[in-house]
């Protein structure tokens, strides 16, 4: 990576011992295990210096230029080239750099298009959708009249016949495709006709993808989509935070449901991390690093396949597979809290028409994005594989041999 970061939590512990101790705990947490959870990365330190900057003192409720608040000028120019590296990153006549988080990109689009009752469709979340996207926890699914579409239970892939069949039916005025648990590549052409054919706005939810995207490692949706919301911080790589893109036509309506819509005063510091994250990402070795996660994702696939798990749609297009533990005879809790033990870190998962509880799950999820920042290749992605499947078989017999295979490839490839 780009060197080492900041001491901050020997900086905390002047102060705070408490506090540092369990930022340290956490830290070497992160050293020493390896992390497979699919919508985690390690950023850079300069976008870790920039989240935690003097930005975060200044309030700037409003745009650049608009604002609601004297002593703007210097956080006006950093939002106005976070806005244009964003734009020019992700080929998008319009961006919107504020909201605070995936969920708060999400719920502002919905604002800005839906009123309560309206119709909106979404892929569910049991099968793969988040919950923004609809689901009955979520505001989303309380406020709107919220259609799912399923991806077919067979094969695990998106059936977009079945979307525009449904789509025809209930004429949504917001169509959103995107996932946080979709293992193969979306094609947002074919979306995009369906939602024009029924005369819905088109939303892609990148967030999962946004780096595979930047990085020219899975088709990009932003020419297809009216609107493109995202995360920065899964393979994009950067602070934790939301990003939307969307046509000049859109950017006023966004804009406002943005602030005052949903939130107050934008994070500056974190918008500055989202610069430097976006700065990070035009570079050649960016791209170099997301095809790489794409080639590690194919190997952990095989591997995992070779140790006798049954993968959803057989592999994967992009930086996650999802595992469908019912051959093993253990569930994705069990298996989750097992590799937990053992150092290694992922996320129990539905599969799709699980017949387990959201709470056990008869799956996991396994990314690659992480363990890529961290330089491993095709030899760790074997090994990690190995340890997964040991740990399924035989967790009591093989966790000596498996801690020592992680702390061994952990220190091969030392995170910062
Ligand atoms: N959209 C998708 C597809 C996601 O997977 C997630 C989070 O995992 C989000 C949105 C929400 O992002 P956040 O956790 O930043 O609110």
């Amino acid at each position: 990576m780009y060197g080492k970061p900041l001491d901050a939590i020997g900086f905390v512990k002047e102060f705070d011992p408490i506090v540092a101790e369990m930022m340290d705990r956490e830290f070497t947490r992160q050293k020493e295990g390896i992390e497979l959870i699919a919508s985690e990365n390690f950023a850079s330190p300069a976008v870790i210096a920039a989240m935690g900057s003097v930005l975060t003192n200044k309030y700037a409720e409003g745009l650049p230029g608009k604002r609601y608040y004297g002593g703007c000028q210097f956080v006006d120019e950093l939002e106005a080239l976070c806005i244009d590296r964003a734009k020019t990153l992700f080929g998008a006549e319009c961006a919107n750099v504020q909201p605070h988080s995936g969920a708060q990109a999400n719920l502002a689009v919905e604002l800005a298009f839906l009123q309560p009752g309206d119709t909106l469709m979404g892929m569910s979340l049991a099968n793969g959708g988040h919950l923004t996207h609809g689901s009955p926890a979520n505001l989303s699914g309380k406020y709107y009249n919220v259609v799912s579409y399923d991806v077919d239970h067979e094969t695990g892939l998106l059936d977009y016949d079945q979307v525009r069949d449904i789509a025809k039916k209930n004429k949504p005025k917001l169509l959103i495709a995107g996932a946080s648990a979709y293992p193969r590549a979306i094609d947002f052409q074919i979306f995009a006709d369906i939602a024009h054919e029924v005369g819905a706005v088109f939303m892609v939810d990148m967030a999962h993808i946004a780096g595979l995207v930047a990085g020219g490692a899975h088709m990009s949706p932003v020419p297809y989509a009216d609107i493109v919301t995202t995360t920065t911080h899964k393979t994009l790589r950067g602070p934790r935070g939301g990003l939307i893109l969307c046509k000049e036509e859109f950017a006023k309506k966004i804009n406002s449901a943005v602030f005052p819509g949903i939130q107050g005063g934008p994070l500056e510091h974190i918008i500055a991390a989202k610069a430097v994250c976006f700065r990070e990402a035009m570079q050649e070795d960016f791209k170099t690093y997301t095809h790489n996660i794409v080639k590690n994702a194919k190997v952990m696939a095989e591997g995992l396949l070779e140790e006798g798990f049954d993968l959803v749609t057989g592999g994967t297009d992009n930086h996650l597979m999802l595992a469908d533990l019912r051959p093993m005879g253990i569930s994705g809790m069990e298996l989750q809290t097992r590799l937990d033990a053992n150092h290694i870190t992922l996320n129990k998962n539905a599969i799709p028409g699980d017949p387990a509880k959201p709470s056990v799950t008869s799956g996991i999820r396994v990314g690659t994005a992480a363990v890529t920042t961290r330089g491993m290749g095709a030899e760790e992605m074997r090994r990690i594989a190995q340890c997964i499947g040991m740990t399924a078989r035989d967790f009591e017999g093989t966790a000596d041999e498996v801690k020592a295979i992680v702390a061994d490839i952990c220190k091969k490839f030392p995170l910062y």
